[in-house]
């Protein structure tokens, strides 16, 4: 495409009818700044919205359109304000709530009021209830039209409703073009196909803008499940240049970092002997190995890009230690970052006790620390005092500098995506050498996608668990006998043991997740009176956080509730009971890692999968997964195997990597098709890598231009 013809990309959100400045904002923190970008926004799912359900023939977990009146409306006042409407059609009444609500979405909800309205139904403190559903107000019900194809269901950030961005987004497809006649006039603008004809012609490839429309807006006979199952033509051709664009990213790295000068460090040092001869454990065979794999790659002259897999409770930590003492011995610096607060705090416990007796400095810096800590911590690291600092992404700001760095690892837990973590080099480059990079990952990979996906990282694994572990005893259980699973809990209390309970992602949207927690907590409140309960999730302050998972550790609280915060890296050995609420919509993989919080310590631990029923056969067999096994890597080959149709998620919180609209384990099959493709635009087709890295990966490749 000439540069001078406009462009999809230079069409400002603010041309689009009802975008101002406000929703402009809101748009940008998805990363939307213009039509192209609202284009490539692309759905996690649809829902099916072409008919009307009736009140009565509504079951608690289903997705349903219901249309009525409103005979009444309150504010009510519990743990938190919500607006509370009781709906009724001709077969009964349902309540429907709001925790967040404006007084003139209030007044429109009035008594007398008609709507048509769509939510899951979820059980409520009386009855059936809908937390915000999405509706719409009508003086004509029996008038408004039905929808006549699925509705597309688009990732949301805070304040920014589902309908409206629904609404932009078909605006922004007007604009575009494609390769049928009614989409090729003038008016309309294409985006650029860069893939060669000849490879798309032989892979069966739709065009690019067509696909595009075809996920946005699936014909009217699409199944349900046309993303989840990974059969929608146009979400294939963008997914399979979207592993492509991933994968010649990772490629030009590979090469680039082959060619840059990493320092040497000494593969015998006494820091690492004393350290281990401090340690209470003997290192397992499994770690043994994969230490001298690291302190190898460490000697070289070339930076190390290792992957470190282990499963929860392998021992990673022990062998990142003994890296870091490697090269700390040598003189340098050593960074840790971790995805959260939480998991870096955890890790300078850990790293402070180790270290300090060795005689090294163990420094702290998270986004929180301000002011005179602040300076001194920087001040302490530019003169080389601080030997290793640990912390959140707060270490490669700017303004950190480093005197010497000469090795990073990565706490991943899977939050970062690859192109994040490898960026990251380029900002720690403050001398002529790059420093080596290790990368622990607990997500298990399954070895056939780790040939592919991860093929130019050098990849260790840990498949050894330390001895004396006792396998998690897990329970699939219906949610109808959630009073029995109370029960359990009280018993396990009284006998000293803690508990925890995981409520899961329920919607797009993290308020949500953290509403349906803090009723869970009110709910067990009430059943179990006499026991210390505790809330956490990912909305409070990261020093409430720490407050109550401190209060937990030591004791004084007995059954944490929770949402899937608690998944990274938290350790208390004495909690021996887990029960995860809606188990069915979580990956076999975060399952996994949850489950990894119980079983620490010697008592036997139990884990409850506490499913809605009624629960699908694939369903069903998913969860039995998690019964018959607790070794990861196998988990996440069944899972693998298991996954199609009735996923849910979508595929941002599959885990794997942060892709827009890949799955490495749905689109699997595509892996090997992507890795020819890769090596042919290498060889032949040069000028497609920029463009192609750039749509597919933008701001997250700083490192492209090295
Ligand atoms: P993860 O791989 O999940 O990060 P950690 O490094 O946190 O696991 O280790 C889990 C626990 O196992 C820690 O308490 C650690 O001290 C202990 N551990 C690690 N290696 C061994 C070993 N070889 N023998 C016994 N315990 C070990
Ligand atoms: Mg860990």
């Amino acid at each position: 495409m000439n540069k001078a013809e406009p462009q999809l990309s230079q069409i400002p959100l603010t041309q689009l009818r009802g975008v101002g400045p406000a929703l402009q904002k809101k748009l940008q923190q998805l990363s939307i700044n213009n039509v192209q970008d609202l284009l490539f926004h692309l759905p996690l799912r649809y829902e099916d919205r072409t008919r009307i359900n009736t009140i009565a023939s509504a079951r608690v977990g289903e997705t349903v359109q219901l249309q009525g009146e409103v005979i009444n409306s309150s504010i009510q006042f519990g743990r938190r304000r919500s607006l509370h409407c009781t709906l009724v059609d001709d077969s009964g009444f349902i309540s429907l709530r709001f925790f967040h609500f404006s007084a003139a979405q209030k007044n429109s909800l009035a008594p007398g009021t008609k709507i048509r309205c769509y939510g899951e139904v979820r059980r409520g403190r009386n009855g059936m209830e809908i937390y915000h559903p999405e509706y719409r107000v009508s003086t004509d019900l029996e008038d408004e039209p039905l929808s006549d194809s699925l509705t597309a269901i688009y990732p949301l950030t805070e304040g920014l409703q589902q309908a409206r961005l629904r609404n932009i987004i078909q605006q922004a497809l007007t604009y575009l073009g494609g390769s049928t006649p009614e989409n090729d006039s003038d008016k309309k603008l294409s985006l650029p196909d860069y893939l060669p004809e000849s490879l798309s012609t032989s892979l069966g490839l739709y065009e690019l803008n067509d696909a595009i429309r075809l996920i946005h807006k699936p014909p009217i006979d699409a199944p349900l499940d046309w993303l989840s199952a990974g059969v929608n033509p146009g979400q294939s051709r963008l997914a399979f240049e979207e592993l492509l664009a991933h994968r010649l990213c990772m490629r030009r790295f590979k090469n680039d970092s082959e060619t840059q000068i990493a320092p040497q460090f000494e593969k015998k040092n006494s820091l690492s002997a004393s350290f281990l001869a401090s340690l209470p454990f003997k290192l397992t065979g499994a770690q043994q190995r994969v230490s001298n794999e690291i302190i190898d790659d460490l000697s070289r002259v070339c930076p190390m890009l290792r992957l470190l897999q282990g499963d929860v409770g392998s021992g990673k930590t022990v062998v990142a230690a003994l890296a870091a003492l490697q090269a700390v011995s040598a003189g340098y610096q050593v960074a840790l970052m971790a995805p959260t607060e939480l998991l870096a705090e955890q890790h300078l416990a850990n790293f402070t006790q180790w270290f300090e007796p060795l005689g090294i400095q163990v420094g702290w810096l998270s986004g929180k620390i301000k002011g005179k800590a602040r300076a001194q911590i920087l001040a302490s690291l530019q003169e080389g005092e601080c030997q290793l600092l640990i912390g959140t992404h707060a270490l490669f700001q700017d303004e950190v500098i480093y005197h010497k760095l000469g090795l990073i690892i990565i706490d991943e837990q899977h939050r970062f995506g690859v192109h994040q973590r490898l960026s990251l080099r380029e900002k720690a480059g403050t001398h002529k050498l790059n420093p080596h990079q290790l990368v622990m990952t607990a997500t298990p990979i399954p070895r056939t996608l780790a040939m592919s996906a991860y093929a130019d990282l050098d990849n260790s694994i840990i498949d050894e668990l330390p001895p004396g572990r006792t396998p998690v005893n897990t329970a699939i259980i219906s949610s109808e006998r959630r009073d029995q699973v109370v029960e359990r809990i009280a018993q396990a209390c009284a006998q000293n043991s803690q508990v925890y309970w995981v409520c899961t992602l329920i919607e797009e949207s993290e308020v949500l997740q953290c509403q349906a927690a803090e009723v869970t907590e009110e709910q067990l409140r009430k059943l179990l009176p006499n026991i210390r309960i505790g809330l956490i999730h990912g909305r409070m302050k990261p020093k409430e956080k720490v407050g109550v998972m401190q209060s937990f550790k030591n004791g004084e609280l007995q059954l944490l509730v929770a949402t899937t915060v608690i998944e990274v890296g938290v350790d208390v050995p004495n909690a021996s009971l887990m029960v995860i609420e809606n188990p069915e919509r979580l990956g076999l993989a975060q399952l996994h890692q949850l489950r990894g919080r119980v079983g620490r310590g010697s008592k036997q631990s139990h884990c409850i999968l506490l499913y809605q029923s009624p629960l699908s056969k694939a369903g069903q067999q998913r969860l039995s997964v998690m019964r018959e096994s607790n070794d990861g890597f196998y988990i996440a080959e069944k899972d693998l195997e298991l996954r199609g149709p009735g996923q849910v998620l979508g595929t941002q919180q599959t885990g794997l990597m942060s892709f827009k609209v890949a799955d490495i384990t749905r689109d699997a099959n595509l892996l090997d098709q992507v890795r020819d493709a890769s090596e042919l635009i290498l060889s032949q087709h040069p000028d497609i890598i920029d463009p192609l890295i750039w749509r597919w990966l933008g701001d997250n490749t700083d490192y492209v231009n090295v």
